[in-house]
C-alpha cells in the first residue's frame, strides 16, 4: 500500500492552516471524507485528482462536522458530481438551518458556501466507505455535530478534530465573551457527555488537526494508541 493509503484505496491527504486533513476512497464511485476549505478547493481538486478521482464522479461526501475547514469543498463538488452528502443530525440542523455561526464561519471570519445534506449520521450506525465499514460515534464537544469514524475491524480511528496528536478535545473559545454564540455555549456543556473511547482497542489514529508540524507524513500523524493505559474520557 501507498504510504498514505490507510487502508485499501483509502487515501490520508494532509493539508497546512487553515484546513483540514481529509480522505478519498478511490473508486468507481468515489466517497470523500471532508472536503477542506472553499479557498483552497483548486489545490483540492488537484490533490484528489492525483490519486486518480474526477470530482465529478463523487458519490458521497461524509463530513466529520461542519465546521468550515471540513466542509468547504462540499457545494462545488455538490455541484458537479450531484453527490450525496452526510453529516451527523446536528450538523445537518446547522446546515439546513443556515446557521453560519455553529458552523464557525462567522465566528472566525471565514467563507464557506451551503448546501444539501441528503443523509443524517447517528451515534452507533455504521457507514460503508467501499468495502470498508466505520462506526459513526457521536462526540459533540469540538464541535457540537462532531463524530469520529472507527474501522473495527483494522483499529482504525478517523479522529477528527475530537483528538488531535498528543491532544484531545479540544474546544475553542471566542475572545470577546459577549459574542459567544449561545451553540458554542452549548459545545462547552456538552464536552464529553459520558463518552468513554477506552473501549477502542486502536491501532492507528488519523486526526484531521490544522497546527501540525508541516512535513509531518502519516507515519508521524497516526498516534499509537495501542496502549491498555490509553483513556479518552
Ligand atoms: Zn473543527
Amino acid at each position: 500500500m501507498a504510504e498514505n493509503e490507510i487502508l485499501k484505496d483509502i487515501f490520508f491527504i494532509e493539508r497546512g492552516y487553515l484546513n483540514a486533513n481529509h480522505f478519498v476512497y478511490r473508486s468507481n464511485a468515489p466517497i470523500l471524507i471532508d472536503s477542506g476549505y472553499v479557498a483552497d478547493v483548486d489545490e483540492t481538486e488537484k490533490l484528489i485528482t492525483d490519486l486518480g478521482v474526477n470530482l465529478s464522479d463523487v458519490s458521497l461526501i461524509i463530513n466529520t462536522h461542519s465546521h468550515c475547514d471540513h466542509i468547504g469543498g462540499n457545494r462545488i463538488i455538490q455541484q458537479r458530481s450531484d453527490c450525496d452528502i452526510a453529516l451527523h443530525a446536528v450538523g445537518r440542523h446547522f446546515i439546513d438551518s443556515q446557521d453560519d455561526w455553529s458552523t464557525w464561519w462567522k465566528y472566525y471570519n471565514q467563507e464557506a458556501d451551503f448546501f444539501t445534506v441528503t443523509r443524517s449520521l447517528a451515534d452507533g450506525e455504521s457507514v460503508a466507505v467501499g468495502p470498508h465499514e466505520f462506526e459513526v460515534i457521536y462526540t459533540p464537544g469540538h464541535a457540537a455535530d462532531g463524530i469520529v469514524l472507527y474501522n473495527r475491524r483494522e483499529k482504525i480511528l478517523i479522529s477528527s478534530d475530537t483528538l488531535w496528536e498528543n491532544d484531545s478535545a479540544v474546544l475553542t473559545l471566542a475572545p470577546q465573551p459577549t459574542s459567544l454564540p449561545a451553540a458554542i455555549i452549548s459545545c462547552a456543556q456538552q464536552l464529553w457527555p459520558g463518552r468513554d473511547l477506552s473501549q477502542l482497542s486502536t491501532a492507528l489514529v488519523v486526526p484531521q488537526d490544522l497546527f501540525r508540524e508541516p512535513d509531518a507524513d502519516i507515519q508521524i500523524a497516526g498516534i499509537l494508541l495501542a496502549s491498555p493505559e490509553f483513556q479518552l474520557r
